[in-house]
């Protein structure tokens, strides 16, 4: 079913819309590309994205900010629908087979309360709360409110995994998760599955927008992406953001009381978060150029093998990790796999390893989030490095302990001098096991 709700087309667009009947004229307000100094479609108004050419003696503007998605001038129109929204019968149905915990209702009503009052809140859950179900209810009250859902996140592939969640506990709901290489980007939904870029097709869709972590967006879209989530939403919404890392922008607002905030400070299983050991190992570049590892990192390797303990090693950079997996080879006669962004193979070795095979796995960042492997330990080598931001090392120690069978596992931070992030880090997993102690909310005290 083709989506005219909320939408917003490129000329070319439109006509094959109306060709096939789909839509007519007096469904669509059309507007200038760009007009009054203004991008009407990434909302850019600075001049230095604007660009000329000539074509046939006129001097056309064209925005450099939004080239991505076919260039938009001051020549052509785009065209908004003004057809409003039918939201799928029973879509609001949910079929829900748990219960939340308690801290998870907390969350729950947060965002219920969100929705009702079309503000803007912020639910802060330590890594493994649970937040996905957190939002189920509100979801479930919006459709039934016939409000449409837009749920934002930064990366395809956990548009793709959230896919199937949301269509299970919403069983009459149309969903659809869009991203660069879906095929249904022209689909209607009632519940939009997104990565930022996508938002850029809707305009006024939306009564509830989800900014699923918040924190993680493309650094180059930073600038863009509270423009199109604006222009995606209703002038009526409500907003609500999930991250276990705010930004420290957002944690200033946090505390100044401008931002309301819902802060879930222990996991779904209601054990405390692990705490990350730091550990000197020296110059670890120098011993890799010679294939060699530090000794403490060689005893704690030692270790893991005596207790077949399974483990993710991070590196900051490709080259490093290739280093390593020669030095572990080198040093103990061991094969160990490597992922890392660009590595084609990487969905597979990663699936593999989450099946149990290898005891560990060499990662780049790319594993810093989402990821969930069952009773695992993590270390990271050159913690020092500057692309372990605070963020990243908590999510990243966030990897462990995640299954309610086995709540714990090591977090290692190899380094070479202990930087203002790590200790950042190690301070903020052990504020929210504090907020949670204060709250009694832990089993193991
Ligand atoms: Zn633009």
């Amino acid at each position: 079913m083709i989506d005219i709700y909320g939408r917003e087309w490129l000329e070319d667009e439109y006509l094959d819309l109306c060709s096939q009947g789909v839509i007519k004229a007096s469904d669509v307000e059309k507007v200038k590309g760009i007009h009054g100094n203004r991008c009407e479609r990434c909302l850019n108004q600075s001049t230095d994205w604007f660009s000329t050419f000539t074509y046939k003696g006129n001097l056309i503007t064209y925005c450099r900010q939004c080239l991505d998605f076919k260039m938009i001038d001051d020549v052509h129109y785009l065209y908004r629908s003004k057809i409003p929204v039918q939201i799928t019968e029973r879509a609001g149905i949910l079929n829900q087979d748990f219960q939340l915990s308690l801290l998870q209702q907390r969350a729950s009503n947060f965002a219920k309360e969100i929705l009702n009052s079309y503000s803007i809140g912020i639910i802060w859950a330590v890594c493994g709360a649970g937040k996905t179900e957190m939002m189920f209810e509100t979801i479930s009250l919006a459709l039934t409110q016939q409000k449409r859902v837009c749920w934002a996140i930064p990366r395809a592939d956990v548009v793709v995994e959230l896919v199937p969640r949301l269509k299970q506990a919403f069983p009459n709901a149309r969903v659809v998760g869009l991203h660069g290489n879906s095929d249904e980007k022209q689909s209607y939904a009632d519940i939009v599955i997104t990565t930022t870029h996508q938002l850029i097709r809707f305009y006024q869709a939306f009564d509830l927008l989800i900014i699923d972590e918040v924190d993680a967006f493309p650094y180059t879209f930073d600038e863009m992406l509270p423009r199109l989530a604006k222009k995606a939403c209703k002038s009526k919404c409500a907003t609500i953001y999930l991250s276990a890392t705010p930004s420290k922008a957002d944690q200033r607002a946090i505390k100044a009381g401008k931002l309301k905030c819902c802060l879930i400070p222990a996991r779904y299983h209601l054990h405390a978060l692990d705490i990350p050991k730091f550990c000197f190992s020296g110059n670890l570049e120098s011993y890799l150029k010679k294939k060699k590892l530090p000794w403490v990192i060689k005893r704690w390797f030692k270790r893991q093998l005596c207790s077949k303990r399974r483990a993710l090693l991070f590196v900051p950079t490709i080259e490093m990790g290739y280093r390593l997996q020669e030095a572990i080879r080198n040093c103990f006669n061991l094969e160990v796999e490597y992922v890392y962004s660009s590595d084609e193979n990487r969905l597979k070795k990663v699936g593999d390893f989450k099946e149990g095979t290898g005891q560990f796995l060499i990662t780049t960042m790319i594993l810093e989030r989402g990821v969930t492997i069952a009773n695992i330990d993590v270390a990271i080598f050159s913690t020092e490095h500057e692309v372990y931001e605070e963020s990243a090392l908590v999510q990243i120690s966030g990897r462990v302990g995640r299954n309610p069978m086995y709540p714990h596992g090591e977090i290692i931070f190899f380094h070479y001098g202990v930087t203002l992030a790590m200790d950042s880090a190690r301070r903020q997993i052990r504020e929210m096991n504090k907020s949670a102690k204060r709250q009694h909310l832990l089993k193991d005290g």
